[in-house]
């Protein structure tokens, strides 16, 4: 999954993710949340700061935070 709306790509790898929720817990901004199923799932990408706060915190490392290109 990667988000593509904001000024960060947060991508993550469902293939690692554990569905601990630490990351949905540690991330300021409310960007992230668990799915009825506890799927990871990016719910407000637009608010993300890039903290990395998320893929700091992740033990499993499967989330990447990313700054995107800005266009000139
Ligand atoms: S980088 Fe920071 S603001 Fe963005 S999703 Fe991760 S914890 Fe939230
Ligand atoms: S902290 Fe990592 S392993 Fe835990 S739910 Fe978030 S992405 Fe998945």
């Amino acid at each position: 999954m990667e988000s593509r709306k904001g000024k960060f790509s947060i991508v993550h790898d469902d293939r690692l993710c554990k569905r601990c929720g630490i990351c949905v817990a540690f991330c300021p901004r409310e960007c992230l949340s668990l799915d009825e199923m506890g799927r990871f799932v990016i719910i407000n990408d637009k608010r993300c700061t890039g903290c990395r706060l998320c893929e700091i915190r992740c033990p499993e490392m499967a989330i990447e935070v990313i700054e995107k290109a800005t266009a000139k």
